[in-house]
């Protein structure tokens, strides 16, 4: 077994622990991502919306609120000094039937107590203009909303980890961490087992993170959540892109509701649903599901052609709840919480964990006692 020692270690190199990486680099942190896969990413951080959200959704004060908030304005700045593409192109959330109505108005007041930027009902024929395609009962339009280029900005990420000193083990999978005198072993394998010590440990291991808090010595079971899994599955639509701004619908229980996106290529994209599954290694979308996104989409875009939707990819939610329970917030689990110096666990980071990235660096660092700057 290999042993050596570093400043920092990140477990997983997805879009926030890279984020994580990075920030720590940038404070002198002498910083070792280790990720299991061939490179960064492929887990859920290249499996979603790519929506850069404003903030309409979450209970004010939480955690998904304010690190949405902070980290949308860090996002768009970031992607406009490294040339990434990001368009603010703006979302309409609409209202499709009479029932519906309370839930928008309810939707547009917790967007508004969490100080979202810009928001505005819309007029019936504001909405005609700037959708003629779209059906809707009532909407309102949230300009800061927008779109990313995942994976060029984790490939930036990526860079800056390289370029401030920090390192990357691909094809390594850690399976426990040990708690010590002279701090905490991260012990991995890859080519060969290693056992790294550093003073700093950061699990951002996404769905692994729960697995790897188990195996940690010394953490006490009540500090590891339970672990579910929603998968949400997306369709493509072949044929003319039918709308220039994000759509969303009513969100449901444990996702936002079958949304229409746009990419950067000009294509329209369908999802996610939510489908509870029991493992998190199956990607494929059942073509059989293309039933509940035809009626979803006509309740907003009655002229969606017959035959137009694809089976595309999908996403998995790390779930710290079950389908029967609420939606909780992040959980960002430090020393102050479980006694464990040194170590710091992200739990549910579903979404906005994209749009949060940054922000959530910025709090592991304050965290960590390496910067003042928090949320
Ligand atoms: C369907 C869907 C749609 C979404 N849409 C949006 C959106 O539009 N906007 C938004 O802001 N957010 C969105 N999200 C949320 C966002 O994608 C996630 O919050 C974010 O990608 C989480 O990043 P992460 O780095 O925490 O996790 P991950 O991307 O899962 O990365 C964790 C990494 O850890 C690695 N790992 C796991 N176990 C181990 C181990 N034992 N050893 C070493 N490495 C390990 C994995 O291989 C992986 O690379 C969406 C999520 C889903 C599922």
């Amino acid at each position: 077994m290999t042993e050596f020692r570093t400043d920092a270690i990140v477990i997983g190199a997805g879009v926030v622990g890279l984020a994580i990486a990075r920030q720590l680099c940038l404070l002198g942190q002498e910083t070792l991502v280790i990720e299991k896969e061939k490179t960064f990413g492929t887990a859920t951080s290249s499996r979603n919306s790519g929506v850069i959200h404003s903030g309409i959704y979450y209970p004010k004060g939480s955690l998904k609120h304010l690190f949405c908030l902070a980290g949308k304005e860090l996002l768009y700045s970031y992607c406009e000094s490294r040339g990434i593409a990001a368009n603010r192109c703006g979302k309409l959330v609409v209202a499709t039937s009479p029932e519906q109505l309370p839930k928008l108005s309810a939707l547009f007041a917790t967007a508004q107590a969490n100080e979202v930027t810009g928001l505005r009902w819309l007029q019936e024929a504001e909405v005609a203009e700037m959708e003629p395609e779209l059906y809707s009962q009532k909407a309102f339009y949230s300009p800061d909303s927008g779109i990313v280029d995942t994976g060029n900005y984790m490939l930036s990420l990526e860079g800056d980890i390289f370029n401030a000193g920090g390192m990357i083990a691909y094809n390594t999978a850690v399976s426990a961490i040990l708690a010590a005198d002279d701090g905490l072993h991260v012990i991995a394998t890859g080519e060969e087992e290693i056992e790294v010590a550093a003073p700093l440990v950061i699990n951002a291991a996404g769905h692994g993170a729960i697995g790897i808090a188990a195996r940690t010595e010394g953490l006490a079971a009540h500090f590891v959540p339970r672990q579910s899994f929603a998968k949400g599955n997306y369709f493509s639509l072949s044929g003319r892109q039918p709308f220039k701004h994000l759509i969303y619908p009513i969100p449901e229980a444990a996702g936002l509701g079958i949304h229409a996106t746009i990419d950067f290529q000009g294509r329209c994209r369908f999802g996610p649903d939510v489908e509870w599954v029991d493992n998190d290694d199956d990607f494929i979308v059942d073509p059989a599901r293309a039933d509940g996104f035809y009626g979803a989409i006509r309740s907003y875009w009655p002229g969606l052609p017959d035959h137009a939707l694809q089976p595309d990819y999908s996403g998995i939610r790390p779930k710290i709840h079950t389908e029967s329970e609420t939606m909780p917030d992040f959980r960002i689990s430090g020393p102050e919480d479980h006694g464990i110096a040194g170590l710091i666990n992200l739990f549910g980071i579903e979404s906005p964990g994209l749009t949060s990235s940054l922000a959530v660096a910025d709090h592991i660092a304050a965290l960590s006692g390496l910067s003042g700057r928090s949320l």
